[in-house]
C-alpha cells in the first residue's frame, strides 16, 4: 500500500495507527504529524513511524492522507494542504464534515472518503461507514476499506445522507450500549448483587449475546425467541420492555442522533 499520513495523531489517528501495523503495513509507510515534541516523541516510541510538525511535508511524503483532527481545526488544515493533494486521496473521519464543504475547501477534483469511525476501534473491533465522492477511483476506494478494515468492520454507503444513519447507529451505538449495561448493572445491584459481579454478568452478557447474533444462522428475532420460553423468566422482562415502549424510545433516540448530525454538517 501506499505511503499513509495522518494530521493530528490524537485517539482516532492511534487506533488506526495501531491497527495497521497490526495488520501487517510496515511502520516506515506512514506518517504521523503532530505540534508539540512531546506527541511526536511518543508517535516515535510507541509506533515507530515517521513523525513530522510540518503537515505539508507529510502530505508530500504520501499518497493518502487521513484527516484525523477535530471537526473545527478541518478547515484550516484543509486550506494548508490543499495545494498538494493532487492525485491523491484524502479520507476524513471527522464527524458531520460533508464532503461539499471538503471539496470547497480542498478543491472539486478532490478525491475524498469520508469515514465514521466508532471508539472500539481502540481495541480493534470499530464499526465504520465509508462513502466516497465521485473524484475517487476504485483502487483509492479498496485502499480506504483496507485501511478502515485494520480497526474493525468497514461497510459503504452509497448515500452521503446515510452517514447520518451510521452516526445514529454505529458512531453513537456504543454509548447506547454503555447505558444500557449502566442500567442492567443498577438494577442487578438493587436486587442484591455486589457491583463487580452485576457488572461482568451484565458485560459477559453483552458479549456473549453480540457474538452469538454474529455467528448464529438464525436472525435476531429467532435469536431473542430461542431465550424467551412461552410463560417464562425473560418472556417477563420482554413483555415490559415492550410495554414500556422500549422500541419507540430506541426509534426516537436515533432519529434525534441523525437529526443532530444534519445540523452539525
Ligand atoms: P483528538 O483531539 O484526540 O486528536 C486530534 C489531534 O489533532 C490532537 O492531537 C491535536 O493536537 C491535533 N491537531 C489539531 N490541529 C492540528 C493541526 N493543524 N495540525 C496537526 N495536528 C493538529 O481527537 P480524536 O478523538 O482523535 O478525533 C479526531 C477526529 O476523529 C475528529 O474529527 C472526530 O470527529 C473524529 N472521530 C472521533 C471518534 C472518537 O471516538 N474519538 C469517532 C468518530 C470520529
Amino acid at each position: 500500500m501506499s505511503n499513509i499520513c495522518f494530521i493530528g495523531a490524537g485517539n482516532m489517528a492511534q487506533s488506526i495507527i495501531g491497527g495497521l501495523l497490526k495488520s501487517g503495513s510496515r511502520k516506515e509507510s506512514i506518517w504521523a504529524t503532530a505540534r508539540s515534541e512531546d506527541k511526536r516523541t511518543n508517535l516515535a516510541d510507541n509506533f515507530g513511524v515517521n513523525t513530522t510538525d510540518n503537515n505539508v511535508a507529510a502530505v508530500e511524503a504520501c499518497r493518502i492522507i487521513i484527516l484525523a483532527v477535530k471537526p473545527q481545526m478541518m478547515f484550516g488544515v484543509c486550506e494548508e494542504i490543499a495545494p498538494y493533494i493532487q492525485g491523491k486521496l484524502v479520507i476524513s473521519v471527522a464527524a458531520g464534515i460533508s464532503c461539499e464543504s471538503l471539496e470547497k475547501w480542498l478543491g472539486k477534483n478532490a478525491a475524498i472518503v469520508r469515514c465514521m469511525p466508532n471508539t472500539p476501534s481502540l481495541i480493534g473491533q470499530g464499526a465504520c461507514g465509508l462513502y466516497a465522492n465521485a473524484n475517487t477511483n476504485t483502487l483509492q476506494k479498496q485502499a480506504a476499506q483496507a485501511i478502515l478494515e485494520a480497526t474493525g468492520k468497514a461497510v459503504w454507503v452509497d448515500d452521503e445522507a446515510l452517514m447520518h444513519t451510521v452516526t445514529a447507529v454505529s458512531g453513537s451505538g456504543p454509548a447506547y450500549f454503555f447505558l444500557f449495561l449502566e442500567a442492567m448493572t443498577q438494577a442487578a445491584v438493587e436486587q442484591g448483587l455486589d457491583q463487580h459481579t452485576a457488572q461482568s454478568l451484565a458485560i459477559q452478557t453483552a458479549k456473549g449475546a453480540a457474538l452469538l447474533a454474529e455467528q448464529s444462522d438464525d436472525n435476531l428475532e429467532t435469536l431473542r425467541k430461542k431465550v424467551t420460553s412461552p410463560g417464562g423468566t425473560t418472556e417477563q422482562a420482554i413483555l415490559s420492555f415492550e410495554h414500556s415502549g422500549l422500541r419507540g424510545t430506541i426509534n426516537k433516540a436515533m432519529a434525534a442522533c441523525a437529526e443532530r448530525s444534519k445540523v452539525m454538517a
